[in-house]
């Protein structure tokens, strides 16, 4: 992007967003002393809560988690959207309502987003869905389009809709290569959770004696728009296969951390050369800045090494600005143009120092540091605070 004034960061690409995982937040928080809480216990809670939404909560959640994420420094949303029907599994009248009500929430936010509209088609390898999973079911391949070419009608500068599958445990083998290369010939990115879990993994190997990354690659679903969201397991066969494809990888690193995911191969990644972007994901944290500084601190605290993720120069702040937006956007098929962030220099954070601001902000700011936040020129965001929030999540 054009060079932009010293106290003005890239806006950050936030691209793996589950919204109304927002309203879980404090509420998974204690340990059920009957089991060994996990990902797998938090799931139950999620799928609780899913089962509860209206389609004007889902709007409403979504808008006031998107002003908090302009408010924080976000500036374009990755909407990894499988919350498709009614809470008993029964169509809407219109079969998109929810995505239009999240494509409603971003545009009176004024957040650009990418509704990735996400195949959701059996309950696991040898399962079918569950009674508590039908509100996700795309039963079809035709269904997706279908769905997918009605959301296309509302593509903009500021809006896109790309495919995701939404692991290879709930979408078919032999649907992955061919949702793939439909979704290329509407020139749409595709994201895919893959390899968060260990359990994941040791099924899909037993199933296909394959991971999951190498399953999405041997059936031509890894490409040069497929962003792997997680690849926190990635082994470096997986490492491999995503350097040689050109996909990308997001990391959700205060969710992987709140989930005990566990911790991923980040320096592997970069040094293969797999361009990285982050998500708030489960928004248990919206912080972009955490988020960069956990892809860095992560990656230390796994080599017993300092400043893993670096530019040619051997610079953080440029390595993490490039995962910010650069990367950020190519992911979510957005032109980041007039996304930017403002900062505050009076701040305290940001006080008394020397050195380069890109790297204090970074690595020790905090969304309080933000003054102003543009989108597209727009100045949504002014003296840290959205100039509609009262109106927006009154
Ligand atoms: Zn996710």
């Amino acid at each position: 992007m054009t060079e932009l004034p010293l106290d003005v960061l890239p806006g950050v690409a936030n691209v793996h967003s589950h919204a109304f995982q927002r309203r879980l937040r404090g509420r998974v928080q204690a340990r059920n002393p009957a089991v060994r809480d996990s990902f797998w216990t938090w799931r139950e809670a999620m799928y609780d809560e899913a089962l509860t939404l209206s389609l004007s909560d889902v709007e409403r959640t979504a808008r006031a988690l998107y002003v908090e994420m302009v408010e924080s420094g976000y500036t374009a949303v990755g909407e990894f959207h499988y919350l498709h029907h009614q809470p008993d599994g029964t169509a809407y009248a219109d079969p998109v309502a929810t995505s239009r009500a999240l494509l409603r929430a971003a545009a009176d936010v004024g957040l650009r987003i990418t509704l990735l509209f996400t195949v959701y088609a059996r309950g696991g390898i040898d399962t079918p869905l569950s009674d508590r999973q039908r509100r996700f079911a795309t039963p079809s391949i035709e269904a997706v389009w279908r769905a997918v070419d009605a959301l296309q009608a509302d593509v903009s500068p500021t809006v896109q809709i790309g495919l995701a599958l939404h692991s290879v445990r709930a979408v078919p083998r032999e649907w992955l290569g061919q949702l793939t290369a439909g979704a290329r010939a509407r020139s749409m990115v595709v994201h895919v959770h893959a390899s968060e879990q260990p359990a994941e993994v040791a099924a899909t190997r037993d199933a296909y004696g394959l991971t999951p990354i190498a399953l999405l690659d041997t059936e031509g679903a890894l490409t040069d728009v497929t962003t792997i969201v997680h690849g926190t397991w990635a082994t470096s066969d997986d490492i491999a296969r995503l350097a040689t494809r050109g996909s990308t990888v997001c990391l959700c690193p205060t969710t992987e951390c709140d989930l005990g995911d566990g911790v991923p191969p980040t320096s592997a990644l970069f040094r293969a050369g797999v361009p990285l972007c982050v998500g708030s994901d489960s928004h248990v944290v919206v912080d972009p800045f955490a988020e960069l500084r956990l892809v860095e601190h992560l990656a230390r605290a796994a080599t017993n090494e300092r400043c893993v993720v670096v530019d040619a120069h051997g610079q953080v702040a440029p390595a993490l600005t490039q995962i910010a937006h650069r990367h950020g956007y190519r992911a979510l098929g957005l032109d980041g143009t007039g996304d930017t962030i403002g900062l505050d220099l009076g701040h305290p954070t940001l006080a008394s120092t020397n050195a380069d601001l890109a790297s204090v902000a970074w690595l020790s700011g905090h969304p309080g540091v933000i003054d102003r936040v543009t989108v597209a020129g727009h100045e949504l965001v002014r003296n840290g605070r959205h100039v509609e929030r009262a109106a927006l999540i009154g």
